[in-house]
């Protein structure tokens, strides 16, 4: 929990820290803080710490809108993409019957699919990625769950979370 005395004051007036505000979203909460970018009153409730500073939900909102560029296809090529490579990635990791070389080909499967993915969607950021990748490499294994259940269940682990970490988005 952040409390407002750890919250920095914005200076943009000499009495500007005197001033009693309030909340843009919740009109009883009186506060000193204004958002940075646009420079709404802002409780402590609704600001959101970034590198910058405190700013409002919106405008930090509006920030990842700029920052995720990734466009429609992309989910399309993201998905499809996830879903072939790993049904037969979970193919061979099911025949190949001892379940430990899921050890081996899962995070290689799962690194696989994220480096195609990434260039196939010409390297843009999306903000649902890393859930349609691993959504899709989960679907295609599935089938050969009960082919090979330990090795599979390995592999859903292992080759989704290596997947995913390659979209993991740090704001
Ligand atoms: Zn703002
Ligand atoms: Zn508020």
């Amino acid at each position: 929990m952040t409390t407002p005395d750890q919250l920095e004051v914005i200076e943009d007036g000499t009495d500007a820290a005197d001033e009693t505000l309030y909340c843009t979203v919740h009109p009883t909460v009186a506060t000193h803080l204004r958002c940075n970018r646009c420079g709404r009153p802002m409780c402590t409730r609704c600001a959101v710490k970034t590198p910058v500073g405190y700013r409002c939900r919106e405008c930090v909102r509006s920030q990842q809108d700029k920052f995720f560029d990734a466009q429609a296809l992309d989910y399309l090529i993201a998905g499809a993409v996830s879903l072939v490579i790993s049904f037969f990635a979970a193919l061979v990791v099911a025949r190949l019957g001892w379940f430990l070389f899921a050890f081996f080909l899962s995070p290689a499967a799962g690194g696989l699919i994220g480096r195609v993915v990434w260039r196939l969607t010409g390297k843009r950021r999306g903000r649902y990625t890393a859930i349609v990748v691993g959504a899709n490499v989960i679907l295609g294994a599935l089938p050969f769950f009960m082919l090979n259940p330990l090795a599979i269940g390995i592999y859903l682990f292992m080759a989704t979370g290596a997947a995913v970490a390659q979209f993991r988005l740090h704001l």
